[in-house]
């Protein structure tokens, strides 16, 4: 996979004082055949090796205490800058309603995508409503129907029966309907084909025309691999988008699609769909998607902040010991005094990669959970803090009592400092060099 093999390519470059130009060229070589392997666009490939090969043989590599961990930061940058750079939002019209317009080939995700966006824009305090402009396919719109169900939207489509209906009408009557009805956004799904078609272009062109979308949106499902660019190129120019969303990128994408559409396009990615539920969507970060290709950059930045607050050394020991599976108690109680110091502990703990999963946890996560910890970790023997697997039943009802907490305190404790431990203990293990990849191969 793509993140395996820059994995493995950076790992060469680990305990390397300095780095000679060969170093420098044997990695650039390394990582351009994985992009290229990861069906990355040749194009994107040369100039984002060009830009690597250029930082790395510059000053701030070496004048860099670790000139390897520089290189992978350069590599996170640059992926970073290929992925689009800053985030772009939604542009809503001055006067709404705001319209966006959905495009793309069949199966890439328009029609979900309308609900998940719909949904999504509920939540941030909008009004939308779907119009079913795909009159292609006998069902489609019925499909948009049960998704604005479940997204708690109305759907504006023709009256069944009514013969097929001009999707450019009904992509017109949809907007003026939001418009007497005072709906915010107007999304609208439009046919696609299985390839590229002339007629299919110039319906969405015609729709486009037709309504002035504020956005258009380019949906695309990150699977098609090298065909990306070639699909994403010709609705360039048979409609032209605003924007990009990525579909599919639970499924086997070997990445190379996302690395490449933005650029090629020089249109920026600013949503992704991650499965078929409504919920599996996100605004598009380039920077956490390098990271998720890498799986590395979040853990850089926390390294950083890190570093902000407590010692380098200090932080090396307690990844030692997370590696190891010598994390103590102790340590864990040392360790949050020191989390406090960094402002947001849930912030921080957010960017784990592997603590996608405990997200709802971490937000239980406060200060005076700390407080509690304290006392309870305090009342706790030596031994019984270097090894939690001593505290039986009697043990915690006597650490309880001492700390004027309840048992069920001391056992959730013992539970978040064991899952702690084994979470951190991955992340460890990935922090060493060894990624674990995102868009997975
Ligand atoms: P459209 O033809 O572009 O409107 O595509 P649809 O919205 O009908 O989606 C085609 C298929 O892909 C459906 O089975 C969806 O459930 C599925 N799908 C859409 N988005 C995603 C996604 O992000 N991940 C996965 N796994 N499936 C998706
Ligand atoms: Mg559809």
């Amino acid at each position: 996979s793509l993140s395996d093999r820059l994995a493995e390519t950076l790992k060469n470059l680990r305990g390397k004082g300095k780095l000679s130009p060969a170093d420098v060229d044997g990695t650039v070589r390394e990582i351009r055949r994985a992009l290229l392997d990861a069906d990355v666009a040749l194009d994107v490939v040369k100039s984002f090796t060009a830009a690597v090969r250029e930082r790395a043989l510059g000053d701030e590599v070496n004048k860099a205490l670790n000139p390897a961990q520089q290189v992978v930061q350069i590599v996170n940058e640059e992926l970073v800058q290929i992925l689009g750079g800053q985030q772009r939002r939604l542009e809503f019209a001055k006067k709404p309603p705001t319209v966006i317009m959905l495009a793309g080939l069949q199966g890439a995700g328009k029609t979900t995508l309308a609900g998940k966006l719909a949904k999504w824009l509920k939540k941030e305090g909008h009004t939308p409503v779907l119009v079913a402009s795909d009159l292609q396919r006998p069902n489609a719109v019925t499909q948009l129907q049960v998704v604005g169900e479940q997204a708690g939207v109305p759907v504006f489509a023709p009256e069944p029966g009514n013969g097929v209906g001009d999707p450019v009408k009904v992509a017109k009557n949809g907007v003026k309907f939001a418009a007497d009805k005072l709906y915010d956004t107007v999304i609208v799904d439009t046919a696609g084909r299985l390839g590229v078609d002339a007629d299919l272009m110039k319906q969405a062109a015609n729709i486009r025309k037709a309504v002035d979308p504020d956005e258009v949106l380019f949906v695309i499902d990150a699977m098609i691999g090298q065909d990306a660019v070639a699909t994403a190129k010709a609705f360039q120019e048979g409609v032209d988008f605003t924007g990009v969303v990525l579909t599919k990128l639970d499924g086997d994408a070997r990445g190379g699609a996302a690395l490449s559409v933005a650029q090629m396009t020089g249109r920026p990615i600013m949503f992704a769909s991650t499965g078929e539920g409504l919920d599996d969507f996100e605004p598009f970060h380039p920077d956490r998607m390098a990271s998720r290709i890498l799986d590395l950059g979040d853990i850089l930045t926390l390294i950083e902040q890190a570093q902000g607050a407590f010692d380098e050394e200090e932080a090396l020991k307690i990844a030692e010991k997370f590696a190891t599976d010598s994390f103590t108690l102790d340590d864990f109680l040392k360790q949050m005094q020191q989390l406090r110091n960094m402002g947001s502990i849930k912030g921080m703990l957010g960017m784990l990669p592997g603590a996608k999963g405990m997200r709802e946890q971490l937000d239980n996560f406060d200060e005076k959970e700390i407080v509690r910890t304290e006392a309870i970790i305090q009342s706790m023997t030596k031994a019984e803090r270097a090894n939690s697997k001593l505290l039986n039943g009697s043990r915690r009802l006597r650490i309880a009592r001492g700390s004027g907490m309840t048992v069920t305190d001391v056992n959730q404790l013992v539970n978040r400092f064991e899952q702690a431990a084994k979470m951190m203990k991955t992340v460890a293990k990935g922090a060493s060099l060894r990624y674990r990849v995102w868009v997975r191969s």
